[in-house]
């Protein structure tokens, strides 16, 4: 039985899924930003700058501690499909810093030839030298943050960058060899009309890049839009003009032979982010820095948030776990269905029975009968996948679906 890594995937590869239970994905979280952006609720610091090494000796020490925590029964070094580098702003390390972090990689687990190796990076940070480095380094996929095209939307948000830096670092990574490019935009912004986003998507499409994210603005407690959405003082695009700029990219993007096989994630064939499939298909993952999540070994668990206690805590050789949580086969069942289901292809059902010994539909009982007789499921063969009315009522199918 084979399935997770659809056929047009970068690896092309397929496998079983009890081989790809034993594999691990890396997160590498670099916590550093030049400013907050004002939208922002990461766990990220500026003025933390001079932190950079000692964070990076840390981080060289938690994991050596993970590749001993995940070795396999026999004491082989686990095997790794893909490294990502998130943020924060991983793009402010220096490449002999990331290079540094790769070979702990190497070192203590058994990462794939062709494994994907993504860095997230901000275009106001990046220079051509850095981006040849990063690719020499081993660097493989390259994530940037530019949100939008327009000058005044990027001031509203606190971004440090311009529309012609967004341009100008994608230019320079395609000529430094980057082949797999992703963008992130936001739309539902404040003062945001579809004419910006139609403008924004058009020069999306004119930098000839792989993947696109696409995020509607959420307004977090803490940051000071918040603050500002509280005080009036700005107004966040609403719920019918964010679906308009959702749909009109779909088309859009769907018209320029891109696939949206997430809710908010579009490639050309070939080029979905296997990192971020590993989520989706609840696969097991280690996440190493200040405040990451992991999912391995039944428990999810997460590490402490602040860089300085981070790094008194790895000086110790102390594991940096602050908080977790046993995940049982039901918790297990919901959630691999859950995330399965925001996936254009949805859930593979003889994969889901393998996985857990136990059909779907027994799984769900007559909660799936509701939630397909509503017209929110639909089946194609092997398949589970959301309807389109479904996919406009997301979360509530899913409330709908699973158990308490
Ligand atoms: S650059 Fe990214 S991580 Fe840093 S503050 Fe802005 S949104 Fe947050």
């Amino acid at each position: 039985m084979t399935i997770i890594a659809p056929a047009t995937t970068q690896s092309a590869k397929t496998e079983p899924i009890q081989q790809l239970l034993e594999t691990v994905s890396l997160y590498v979280h670099i916590p550093f930003c030049h400013t907050r952006c004002h939208y922002c609720d990461f766990n990220t610091y500026a003025g933390m700058l001079p932190l950079r090494e000692p964070y990076v000796r840390a981080l060289l020490s938690e994991i050596g501690m993970a590749g001993a925590l995940t070795k396999l029964p026999g004491g082989k070094p686990r095997r790794s499909r893909t490294i990502f580098f998130g943020g924060g702003t991983p793009s402010l390390l220096s490449v002999s810093q990331v290079s540094r972090i790769l070979d702990a990689c190497y070192d203590n687990f058994a990462v794939d030839e062709d494994a994907e190796i993504t860095l997230e990076a901000n275009p106001g940070t990046l220079s051509r030298e850095q981006l040849v480095g990063l690719r020499a380094a081993g660097v493989n996929r390259l994530s940037m943050g530019a949100q939008s095209f327009d000058a005044e939307l990027l001031k509203t948000l606190g971004r440090i960058h311009s529309p012609k830096d967004i341009t100008q670092a994608v230019r320079d990574a395609q000529a430094a060899g980057f082949t797999s490019i992703n963008v992130d935009f936001m739309f539902g912004l404040p003062g945001q009309t579809m004419r910006h986003w139609r403008e924004t998507i058009e020069r999306a499409l004119d930098l000839h890049i792989e993947h696109l994210s696409l995020y509607s603005l959420i307004i977090e407690e803490g940051t000071p839009f918040y603050t500002w959405t509280h005080e009036g003082r700005i107004t966040p695009g609403d719920e019918d003009l964010c679906a308009d700029m959702y749909e009109y990219a779909d088309e859009r993007l769907h018209a320029a032979g891109y696939v949206n096989y997430e809710i908010s994630n579009w490639s050309l064939p070939g080029f979905q982010s296997r990192h971020n499939l590993t989520y989706w298909h609840n696969l097991p993952y280690i996440g190493m820095g200040v405040g990451a999540y992991s999912s391995f070994g039944g428990r999810r668990f997460s590490n402490v948030r602040e860089p300085a206690e981070y790094i008194r805590m790895l000086k110790a050789q102390q594991w940096p776990e602050v908080e977790s949580e046993t995940v049982d086969k039901a918790q297990a069942m919901s959630e691999t269905a859950f995330l399965a289901l925001r996936t254009a292809q949805g859930l593979h059902l003889p994969t889901f029975e393998q996985r857990f010994a136990l059909p779907f539909a027994q799984f769900a009982g007559d909660r799936l009968h509701m939630v397909e007789e509503a017209g929110l499921l639909e089946r194609e063969t092997e398949w589970l996948r959301l309807s389109k009315r479904g996919r406009l009522l997301g979360n509530e199918v899913f409330l709908r679906l699973l158990p308490d």
